[in-house]
């Protein structure tokens, strides 16, 4: 897809933080004696910009390569194809000190706040290091003093910098995954799927202190999902990826009320019913996504779409941009569109969706101080 710049305000002047320029990663294929490896086609031709401020959401089924995605936009993987440019600049290929640099800049926070953490280091050693790391204080007490800060950043108490990780709950643990990522003074933050492994109200919790704390520190945030309450929530805008690739891309909000993509509708349509009158009346996702070492040719999505026709076998649809830069890659979405295809979702949607964005808002109107209370409980 090109990039999205025409649907942010800003985007006609201002160069994206972060922009990936037909970014494709390919795992395996390698050779063997007398056979290769399997081609693992993970993203492919993903084009994208993300501008300073937004909340940028990556949303697909588990498997589709949004994980990867993320990680290469921070160039944790190397792309086998294609570009990722920060603030302009083509750091594709950066090593030594400009990435150890840039590390400072892009920071991440992973999914399972229990695997994250080395359980054989104390809080105050494991946030200490990235500011060790990048020389952000000149002696043992300054570092600690820095310790002591980022703690109260996110919301817990300075002594725990003292304790083991065992010694936290799992929301506990993710303020500390938080505190290590800001450790460094970043301006991005990647969140690959950061809430997903905790209870809603702890979700609410962590979800309102990074939306604070992206507001306080004036940071970016890239947020990997496959949780569509978290998405509508904290995103601005959302790219949706199938199979490596991304289908569609829009603001939040037009995206959650008039999906265009075949597929996008089908993923709304999997968020379960909240009661046994609120009936589907169209089926949600039919099917396993297909092994990415296989992809289907053609539009990929083509073996689970109900709208597929011969054409979506042989040819891959390219992305269109619509007035606005709202962007959808299907040969017959406007078909789609016409016979109703989006329509019915919004009533299906809404209750289950609504329950759990009532939950956020709840802790997001919490003071901060009450927030901190609950979260050293
Ligand atoms: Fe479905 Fe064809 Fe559109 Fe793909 S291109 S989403 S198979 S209608």
């Amino acid at each position: 897809m090109r990039p999205a710049n025409a649907s942010h305000p800003a985007s006609h002047i201002a160069t994206p933080i972060i922009e990936a320029s037909a970014l494709t990663k390919r795992f395996g294929g390698e050779r063997q004696m007398f056979t290769r490896t399997p081609t693992v086609h993970a993203v492919n031709e993903v084009s994208f910009a993300v501008q300073t401020g937004e909340t940028f959401a990556i949303v697909g089924e588990s498997g589709c390569g949004k994980s990867t995605l993320g990680r290469m936009l921070l160039r944790l993987i190397d792309a086998t194809q294609g570009r990722v440019l920060y603030q302009g600049e083509d750091i594709t290929h950066w090593q030594g000190a400009k990435l150890r640099r840039l590390r400072r800049d892009m920071q991440i926070i992973f999914q399972d706040p229990f695997a994250s953490l080395n359980p054989g280091m104390t809080i105050g050693q494991i946030i200490g290091e990235p500011v060790a790391f990048h020389g952000l204080a000149s002696s043992g007490s300054e570092r600690r003093e820095r310790v002591a800060q980022l703690l109260t950043k996110v919301g817990l108490q300075p002594a725990y910098a003292q304790r083991y990780p065992h010694e936290f709950s799992g929301g506990q643990r993710q303020r500390i995954g938080i505190a290590r990522a800001l450790a460094g003074e970043p301006k991005l933050i990647v969140g690959d799927e950061p809430v997903s492994a905790l209870d809603v109200s702890v979700q609410a919790q962590v979800i309102n202190l990074l939306e604070s704390l992206k507001a306080e520190l004036g940071l970016t945030l890239i947020m990997v999902a496959h949780d569509l309450a978290v998405i509508r929530h904290m995103s601005d805008r959302v790219a949706v990826m199938y199979l490596g690739e991304i289908v569609e891309l829009a603001q939040v909000d037009e995206l959650f009320d008039a999906p265009l993509h075949p597929y996008t509708q089908a993923l709304l349509r999997a968020i379960p019913a909240s009661s046994p009158h609120e009936r589907r009346t169209k089926p949600a996702l039919q099917g396993d996504l297909p092994s990415p070492t296989a992809p289907p040719p053609g539009c990929r999505f083509h073996t689970r779409c109900p709208h597929a026709k011969p054409r979506c076998v042989q040819e891959r649809p390219l992305s269109e941009t619509l007035p606005g830069g709202r962007q959808v890659a299907c040969h017959f979405w406007r078909d789609v569109q016409n016979a109703g295809g989006g329509t019915p979702l919004v009533a299906s949607v809404s209750t289950k969706l609504n329950e759990r964005l009532a939950i956020y808002r709840e802790k997001q109107n919490q003071p901060r101080a009450a927030a901190s209370a609950e979260a050293n409980r």
